[in-house]
């Protein structure tokens, strides 16, 4: 008879596990939470990606956090200037109602004003970037709040996520508990990436369980982490702006004309090949004959 108890009991807690283990975001409370001391971190490796999913996608909150942080907080600056961990329970309240100002001002640790024209959209580097997105709990120029990161690390990495968590709390009316840890290596004044992790309070993570390493890096540039400065990396293929690349090739010594890609364009002797902008008829104008084999 005991012994049926004790298979009962146990088959009831496989069932238990069984049904714990089917939600999509269940916490490790046990695990120590990430705080300052990033050094212990095991990083994700980059692969071309903006962001990696970290320990499963489950945040790292522990009971206490869960139940006790209430408010947005930011850590005070280290010795050398640098952000700390963010963490804010996101809810209606939280969200800004006045449009966001200028945080130009602001210079975060490892800033520089730096411009790649020909391999950034919209060209800057850096973004002086909210840890805690404004969209989600203002904190626009607070300095605790603004590291510096890539436009790859703000725009692809962080907002689409930040934005997700807006919609959470605009749908649901919800709170999100939310933390963003930006990780510097050793002495370093740039960050390597930021760990963003959120989680939904009262439907226990149903709606919000995100767990993300973000890399602050940018596609075609070097980026000296110590420092803040940069370079541009030769070995990236500039990608060619749509409006730059010339219609047709022409053969000035032939007098024929070429789509880009032919290959009897890419023969073409340099002295003797020019880049065309203008129309077929106008090639034609000028007394250029249609390549047989690319029929431009
Ligand atoms: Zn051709």
């Amino acid at each position: 008879m005991k012994r049926n108890i004790r298979i009962f009991l146990a088959v009831l807690l496989a069932a238990a596990i069984a049904v714990s283990a089917s939600y999509a975001c269940s916490l490790r409370l046990s695990e120590a939470r990430i705080g300052a001391e990033t050094a212990a971190l095991a990083l994700p490796a980059y692969r071309g990606e903006p962001s990696a999913e970290y320990n499963g996608g489950r945040p790292l909150f522990t009971r206490e956090e869960l139940d006790s942080i209430r408010d947005v907080r930011y850590s005070d600056l280290d010795a050398l200037g640098r952000c700390g961990p963010a963490v804010g329970f996101l809810g209606p309240e939280t969200l800004p109602t006045q449009p966001r100002g200028p945080i130009g001002p602001v210079k975060p640790s490892g800033w520089h004003t730096v411009r790649y024209d020909d391999r950034i959209e919209d060209r800057y580097l850096y973004n002086r970037c909210h840890l805690i997105g404004y969209q989600l709990a203002g904190g626009n120029t607070d300095p605790r709040n603004l590291i510096t990161g890539t436009r790859s690390l703000n725009v692809a990495g962080m907002l689409p996520y930040e934005t997700m968590v807006r919609a959470y709390i605009e749908q649901s009316g919800g709170h999100v508990l939310y933390r963003v840890t930006p990780v510097f290596q050793g002495e370093n004044l740039v960050a390597a990436g930021v760990l963003m992790e959120a989680w939904s309070v009262e439907d226990g993570g149903h709606g919000i369980c995100l767990c993300r390493y973000v890399f602050n890096v940018q596609p075609g540039v070097v980026i000296d982490y110590a420092t803040g400065r940069s370079f541009a990396d030769a070995s990236y293929d500039v990608p060619e702006k749509p409006e730059d690349s010339p219609h047709y090739i022409l053969n000035i010594s032939s007098r024929k004309f070429h789509l880009p890609d032919c290959p009897a364009a890419a023969e073409i002797r340099a002295d003797n090949r020019r880049a065309f902008f203008g129309t077929r008829e106008e090639a034609v104008a000028q007394g250029y004959e249609p390549c047989g084999w690319c029929r431009p």
